[in-house]
């Protein structure tokens, strides 16, 4: 999702040279082909958005994969980016990397101060192994790795499947079917209470490149649209713009998770940069299109 989407926005701006692998074509994980094609291809600047990623039930049921699969991915391609001489490099994390109770909005600062979310900890201590490694590279080595931490995204190429989906696309999936199927009740997951912002994928990557050609510093930079909203507000908007009329019922039998997660994001504000899409009206927009 994020790796198209980058593309697509680099494409906008007329870059043309890229050297794009599928998963298929290039298993990241394994340190032998990834040597192979950085030694094969000359590559100027990398964006690291490759990862395995996942929603609060594929973080905390696939703990090792989560473990195994994202540091190798990050620690073969930052690695092979230094020997290779790689001008820049940018790595992509997320907002889980937070305490679970750090102060709302969450500030850069707040990295490492407390105790992580169970659900999404070895998701959140992969990526923080990432944030780090671009800057011992940079301390020990002269690296400009850089990293930035995007908040939920949603957007084309998202992944609906259920099980292991975050929860907008879920939310999309069921209410879609439960309109057209004329089931009587949709199942969501929680309370309802806990607070999450979304951030529409090309945002990203219009911020990706924007810090890409901007910023040069060690730390991360947060990327989000600074706006949250609970579960049970997100269910209702996507109720009303799917048009589904039955009722939402919450099975708490599964996980919150962390509280809340907005992003402060005064620091890329003050670099001049500020996300432009609305959730409510791409929603509307991308929901209607998908009818
Ligand atoms: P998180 O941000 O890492 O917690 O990941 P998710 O996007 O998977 O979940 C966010 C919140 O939405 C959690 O409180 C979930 O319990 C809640 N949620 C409600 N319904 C669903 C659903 O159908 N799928 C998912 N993934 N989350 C849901």
């Amino acid at each position: 999702m994020v790796g198209s989407a980058v593309l697509r926005r680099l494409q906008k701006e007329g870059f043309k040279n890229f050297i794009l692998r599928s998963a298929k074509e290039l298993d990241l994980r394994v340190q032998r082909d990834v040597e192979e094609f950085f030694k094969q291809e000359k590559l100027d600047y990398v964006f690291l958005a490759a990862a395995k990623v996942g929603g609060i039930l594929a973080n905390n049921t696939y703990r090792a994969e989560f473990l195994y699969d994202n540091p190798m991915i990050q620690n073969n391609v930052i690695h092979q980016s230094y020997v290779h001489k790689v001008k820049k490099l940018l790595f992509l994390g997320s907002s889980c990397i937070y305490p679970k109770h750090a102060p709302q909005p969450l500030k850069e600062e707040y990295l490492l101060t407390g105790e992580l979310e169970p659900t999404n900890e070895p998701y959140a201590i992969a990526k923080i192994a990432g944030i780090k490694m671009c800057d011992a590279y940079r301390d020990q080595y002269g690296c400009n790795f850089i990293s930035a931490m995007p908040t939920n995204l949603y957007g084309p190429n998202d992944n609906y499947d259920l099980k292991t989906s975050h929860v907008l696309p879920a939310l999309i999936r069921k209410f879609h079917e439960a309109k057209t199927e004329n089931k009587p009740f949709v199942e969501v997951w929680g309370t309802g209470a806990p607070r999450r912002e979304f951030m529409h994928v090309d945002d990203l990557a219009d911020a990706c490149l924007f810090l890409m050609e901007k910023y040069d510093k060690p730390g991360f930079v947060n990327v989000g649209t600074g706006v949250d909203v609970t579960i049970k507000e997100l269910a209702e908007m996507i109720r009303e713009i799917v048009g589904y009329e039955g009722e939402i019922e919450w099975d708490t039998s599964k996980p919150d998770g962390t509280p809340r997660k907005l992003m402060d994001v005064s620091r890329l504000d003050e670099m001049g940069w500020e996300s432009q899409i609305d959730l409510k009206e791409r929603l509307r927009w991308e929901i209607e299109d998908r009818r």
